[in-house]
């Protein structure tokens, strides 16, 4: 492999390349196809709610040929092998996977805590990524390029009262990029993690079932929306080829740890 040192310009362009964004029907994966179809990239879209993704792409007016819109649950590794093999010729060099699709479930403690909703996070959160990553990898090492983004979390970083099983999903995440990056020494790809505090997305809605619930945890500080986390993984894509960002940590002002936010009670 040559060694190439790109000198001046800073940003890569991804014009044309093909991106694979999982949890693509919401929140934070929604806001990286909008930045990715921005910058020119073909972005295929993943996620179970194919109705939804096809909305959005009539919402931001996407050109048809920039986007290409799978169903796709990650917990299933057939249908996610069935998904990257049947692929049109013209898609099926994915040079950038964003593993963003995620789920918590519940804030109960482990002692009450619902057996059912553990292993929906550990198939999505922990067992889809290695499925949709298994999928992809091997292409991409023989292509002898690649950039895997990962979506993490500072509570894969640190846990919280209730957040138990979604903290250690997160914390394998991490280990697995951590591990991404020394199994694939000597192959060229790169592996990113972004690690989100709040972001005001589906996410709390899906966690507690509770549209009232949701809108009342962002209510009084100012959270992240899926715009400023999808800057984080254009900026992890956009690096020259020789630069690895390994991990982002990006946070709202008002929080300072996985379990210390701010609230500015006057806007109650
Ligand atoms: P969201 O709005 O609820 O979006 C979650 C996305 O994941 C949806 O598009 C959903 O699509 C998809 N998904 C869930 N289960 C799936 C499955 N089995 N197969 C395929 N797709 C699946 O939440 P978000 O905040 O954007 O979350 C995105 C990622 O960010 C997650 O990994 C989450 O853990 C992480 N994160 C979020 C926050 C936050 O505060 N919001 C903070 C740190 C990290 P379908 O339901 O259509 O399948």
């Amino acid at each position: 492999m040559s060694l190439i040192r790109i000198k001046g310009k800073n940003m890569l362009s991804i014009k044309n390349k093909i991106v694979l964004v999982t949890g693509a029907s919401s929140g934070i994966g929604m806001a990286c196809v909008k930045a990715f179809v921005a910058l020119g990239a073909k972005v295929i879209m993943g996620a179970r709610r194919i109705e939804k993704m096809y909305q959005i792409m009539d919402e931001l007016e996407v050109p048809k040929e920039q986007v290409l819109i799978v169903k796709l649950d990650v917990q299933n590794q057939k249908e996610v092998e069935a998904m990257v093999q049947s692929l049109p010729d013209a898609w099926k060099n994915i040079e950038i996977l964003v593993n963003n699709a995620g789920v918590a479930l519940s804030s109960d403690a482990i002692q009450v805590g619902d057996s059912k909703n553990w292993d929906i996070m550990i198939d999505t959160n922990i067992k889809g990524l290695l499925y949709v990553t298994r999928a992809i990898l091997p292409d991409m090492i023989k292509r002898g390029v690649g950039h895997i983004i990962n979506m993490g979390s500072i509570a894969g970083q640190a846990c919280y009262p209730g957040g138990n099983v979604y903290a250690a999903t997160k914390h394998a995440v991490r280990a697995i990029s951590q591990s991404l990056r020394l199994d694939l020494m000597g192959t060229n790809i790169r592996v990113s993690e972004v690690q989100p505090g709040a972001v005001e997305t589906e996410f709390s809605v899906v966690r507690w079932n509770d549209q009232e619930k949701a809108n009342a945890f962002y209510q009084d500080f100012i959270p992240l929306i899926g715009d400023d986390i999808a800057d984080a993984v254009v900026y992890c894509a956009t690096r020259k080829p020789h630069v690895n960002v390994s991990e982002i940590v990006v946070m709202p002002v008002a929080q300072a740890s996985v379990n210390h936010i701010h609230r500015n009670k006057e806007n109650i």
